[in-house]
C-alpha cells in the first residue's frame, strides 16, 4: 500500500547548526525552509534521489519535537511513507488494526497531506503516511 520512503524526519536542536553537516559534509542541497505553526516546527528540506531528509527544529518548548529531544535526544523522529490516497490509506490501516494518531489527514510541511500512526502499532517507529499531489 505504500509507494516509497517520502522523507525521513530528523529532530534537531538547531537547524543552522545541523545544516552544516547535511550541506557541507554530506553535500546535500537545501531546497527550502518552512514553519509549520500547527506542529510548532521549522522544517528544512534536503532532497536526495527521489526522497528527502527533513530536519525538524521546534519553535516552542512545548512542541512535539522539543519533547522528543528532551526524552530521546536529537535523532530520527519519524519515517514517512508515500501513499496515493491518504483517506483510503488511513481506512486501510485501521481495518488492519493499526491505531492512528490522525484519523483524518492534517497539513504537513511542503503542502503534503499527512497522518501519523501510533508507534505502539508500528513496532516503535513513528510512521507517517504522506500524500503529495504535485508528483
Ligand atoms: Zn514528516
Amino acid at each position: 500500500m505504500v509507494k516509497k520512503i517520502d522523507h525521513i524526519g530528523i529532530a534537531v536542536k538547531n537547524l543552522e547548526d545541523s545544516l552544516k553537516f547535511y550541506q557541507d559534509t554530506l553535500g546535500l542541497e537545501l531546497a527550502g525552509v518552512e514553519v509549520v505553526e500547527e506542529q510548532k516546527v521549522r522544517v528544512a528540506f534536503l532532497p536526495i534521489g527521489d526522497t528527502e531528509v527533513e530536519l525538524l527544529e521546534s519553535t516552542d518548548p512545548e512542541g512535539p519535537i522539543a519533547k522528543f529531544i528532551e526524552k530521546k535526544g536529537e535523532g530520527i523522529q519519524h519515517i514517512a511513507y508515500k501513499v496515493e490516497n491518504i483517506e483510503e490509506a488511513i481506512k486501510e490501516m485501521e481495518e488492519k488494526g493499526v491505531r492512528m494518531i490522525d484519523k483524518t489527514p492534517r497539513y504537513g510541511a511542503g503542502g503534503a497531506k499527512i497522518a501519523f500512526c501510533h508507534p505502539k502499532s508500528t513496532k516503535g517507529v513513528l510512521v507517517e503516511l504522506c500524500q503529495r499531489d504535485d508528483d
